[in-house]
């Protein structure tokens, strides 16, 4: 059996590292199997969904290495989902209900204020022919649900019928269609909600394990007995803990600052958020790892814990940090190129400054540093300035290399008294405006003699 996944976004909006996480789930266990990846938009709300945001996705997925081996919307198959739901009509097993909003919400209140669990009583079974037309001719469209099967004969006398797998994740895992609604499937005007569609695509491209966030785990029951019903083998499930803030908040509701669109504009790397995004709910240490292949191998779903996972943004710095801090230079070469670091001194500057950058674009700063006229953000204080001026007058002759600092400091400790940080640091801030960075040794040779003597204070 070949491994088919699915990633199912509705595009409604930004994926986040959240929806990240399980998008990556699925790609690093298929990939892990050998397997293929589909990508499926959950479109078939059509007011809220917009094209704009699938190619979105596609792209942020893009970023992160996930290419998908297909990629098909809802809205595209609606005559699929027709088919289907006209079948469970034959059978009995979708049938019309014709409550208001309102309606259930009383019926809800009612029962819970009996103490008793707000489940639909199925009141639609028991409509006649007649009461179905007369209904329709005051004007009402029927929504429709799929009854489930937790009965002997009579679905009005529901009993305790356990669903069971064993989830990837979560291990054996059971529910109770006695205790859930029969879900809607079809809305008043003909659309479709999700669980009728995803059954149908998951039953009719053969997905074989469905890995999800565990807010589906309920879901989950009453799915199965839809594949079941529409005469599907069931895919094996996983149901994933879901990510939230240090707080403890749902990330959905702040996934502006979270979505994978502005974590790439803020230059994070894309390894370091998706190894947060697997590692934060495992046990064990959180490392970046440089591939997704690497973080394929270190996948474990059943270390993912059952708990909710904290993802904290501080995290994402210092991945990210140490990913760009290791970057070989090829990686970087463009980027310098972009910000005017010269093509011979390329390797050298990155050499330099990389242990200096928490992101790529962090050596823009360090470029205008080195190649510009740098603003001095400390202000020498006097005597300071008179002791840089006094060492300009005294640098090495010669060409300036990796041993240019050292000779320099060298001479200006012998010759002027000075040393330790009294020596280094007013030097260190004449030619760089900062009193911290990368080692002068290595920044001296590019700054060069010309624009050395240029930051005369
Ligand atoms: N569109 C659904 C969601 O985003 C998909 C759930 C599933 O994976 O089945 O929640």
């Amino acid at each position: 059996m070949t491994v088919f996944v699915r990633f199912a976004p509705s595009p409604t909006g930004f994926i986040h590292i959240g929806n990240l996480r399980t998008a990556l789930f699925n790609w690093l266990f298929a990939a892990r199997e050998g397997g293929r990846f589909l990508l499926r938009f959950d479109d078939t709300d059509a007011e809220r969904s917009r094209a704009e945001y699938a190619e979105a996705i596609v792209e942020d997925l893009a970023w992160i290495g996930i290419r998908p081996h297909v990629t098909l919307r809802q809205s595209d198959r609606v005559g699929l989902y027709d088919t289907s739901a006209d079948r469970l009509r034959d059978r009995g097993l979708l049938y019309p209900c014709y409550e208001t909003p309102d309606e259930l919400d009383r019926r809800r209140k009612r029962l819970m204020g009996r103490g008793l669990p707000p489940v639909y009583g199925r009141d639609a079974l028991k409509l006649s022919e007649d009461d179905r037309r007369r209904l329709e001719e005051e004007g009402r469209r029927p929504h429709w649900r799929f009854l489930l099967p937790n009965f002997e004969a009579d679905p009005l006398q529901p009993r305790r019928t356990i669903v069971e797998w064993d989830d990837l994740v979560r291990g054996s895992q059971s529910v109770d269609l006695a205790s859930l609604s029969d879900p809607v499937l079809v809305r008043e005007d003909g659309s479709y909600l999700y669980t009728l569609p995803s059954v149908v695509d998951d039953g009719e491209l053969g997905i074989t394990h469905v890995i999800r966030g565990d807010d589906h785990v309920t879901n989950t029951g009453v799915q199965i007995a839809l594949f079941e019903a529409l005469g599907f083998v069931p895919p094996r499930f996983g149901h994933h803990n879901l990510l939230t803030t240090v707080s403890g908040e749902g990330l959905s509701k702040r996934s502006g600052s979270l979505s994978l669109r502005t974590l790439r504009a803020e230059g994070y790397e894309p390894m370091a958020v998706a190894s947060l995004a697997i590692e934060v709910g495992m046990s064990g240490s959180i490392e970046a790892l440089p591939s997704l292949d690497a973080l394929a191998a270190r996948l474990d779903l059943s270390a993912v814990s059952q708990s909710a996972a904290k993802f904290d943004p501080a995290e994402l710095d210092r991945l990210s940090a140490e990913l760009v801090h290791a970057k070989p230079h090829g990686e970087v070469a463009a980027a310098l190129r972009g910000f005017g670091v010269p093509e011979a001194e390329s390797e050298a500057f990155w050499r330099a400054v990389a242990g200096n950058c928490a992101r790529v674009a962090d050596a823009a700063a360090w470029a205008g540093i080195v190649y510009g006229a740098p603003s001095p953000a400390v202000d020498l204080a006097e005597e300071d300035r008179a002791f840089v001026r006094d060492a300009l007058d005294r640098l090495p002759e010669g060409p300036f290399d990796r041993d240019t600092w050292k000779t320099w400091t060298n001479r200006l400790k012998a010759e002027t008294g000075r040393k330790g940080r009294a020596l280094f640091m007013p030097l260190r801030q004449a030619l760089t405006g900062l009193d911290h960075g990368p080692e002068m040794s290595e920044l001296l040779p590019l700054i060069g003699r010309e624009r050395t003597l240029a930051r005369r204070p």
